[in-house]
C-alpha cells in the first residue's frame, strides 16, 4: 500500500516476518502462503525453532535482537543474515565463529538513529569504522544497515528518523556500491520506512497478531 502510494515497486522491498515468540506452527503457515524471510530477537528461542524448522531448508533466517557476547556463537552458526551488529568486538566474534563450511553471513550494521541512551545500536559517526572492519571479514558480507527509532505515533517524525538514516545508507554506499540493504519499517511506521526508502520491512504484530 505504501509502496503504491511512494510510487514505489513492490518488489523492492523484501518483507521480514518477525516470528520472534511465535512457535514454529505460526511460520509454517507463513511459509505455506509464501514467506521465506523470518527475523527472530531471542537466540535460545530461535535456535529451538531453526532446529524444529530444518526441512523448510530454503527459509532464510535473520537475528534482529541484541547480541551478547556469549551467545554470538549461536548466531554465527544458524543465522543467515544478522541485522544488529553494533560494535567492533560482536563483529570480530561472528566473523572468527562462523562455520567455515557455510557462506558468509550477511550483516547489517544496527545504527542508534533517535540517539537513545538505551536502545542498541551504533551512533552514525561509527557507521564508516564498522564498515571498513567488517568489509575485511573473510566469513562476513556487509549489507547495509538498520535501525529501530524511537517510538512516535507522529508520521513526519517517523520519516524525519528514517530520512536520517537513509542519508547514512547513501553515504555508505559511495564507498561499498555493493551493500543493497536499508532495514527500517515496523508494524507501527511501515508507511513512514517505504516513503524514505526503506528495501526491507520487519513487520511482526501485522503478521502474527500481538504477542503477550
Ligand atoms: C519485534 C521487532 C519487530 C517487529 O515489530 P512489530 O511492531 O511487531 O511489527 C521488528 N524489528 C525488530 C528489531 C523487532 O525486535
Amino acid at each position: 500500500m505504501a509502496a503504491k502510494n511512494t510510487q514505489r515497486n513492490n518488489n523492492e522491498i523484501t518483507l521480514l516476518a518477525v516470528s520472534k515468540t511465535k512457535p514454529s506452527e505460526d511460520i509454517i503457515a507463513a511459509y505455506e502462503h509464501g514467506q521465506r524471510e523470518f527475523g527472530e530477537s531471542y537466540v535460545q528461542e530461535a535456535v529451538d525453532k531453526i532446529a524444529q524448522l530444518h526441512a523448510y531448508s530454503d527459509i532464510i533466517w535473520h537475528f534482529i535482537g541484541p547480541i551478547q557476547s556469549n551467545k554470538s556463537a549461536l548466531v554465527a552458526s544458524n543465522f543467515d543474515w544478522v541485522q544488529s551488529v553494533d560494535r567492533l568486538k560482536i563483529a570480530k566474534r561472528l566473523d572468527s565463529q562462523r562455520p567455515e563450511v557455510m557462506p558468509p553471513l550477511n550483516v547489517l550494521i544496527q545504527v542508534n538513529i533517535s540517539a537513545e541512551e538505551a536502545k542498541s545500536g551504533c551512533h552514525p559517526d561509527e557507521i564508516a569504522e564498522l564498515a571498513q572492519f567488517i568489509e575485511q571479514c573473510t566469513h562476513l558480507t556487509l549489507r547495509g544497515l538498520m535501525a529501530i527509532p524511537a517510538k512516535t505515533a507522529v508520521t513526519q517524525v517517523q520519516v524525519q528518523y528514517f530520512e536520517q538514516l537513509q542519508t547514512c545508507f547513501d553515504k555508505l554506499k559511495t564507498q561499498y556500491p555493493h551493500i543493497d540493504t536499508l532495514s527500517m519499517g515496523m508494524s507501527n511506521d511501515v508507511e513512514a520506512a517505504i516513503s524514505a526508502g526503506s528495501t526491507m520491512v520487519r513487520i511482526g504484530t501485522d503478521i502474527f497478531g500481538t504477542r503477550t
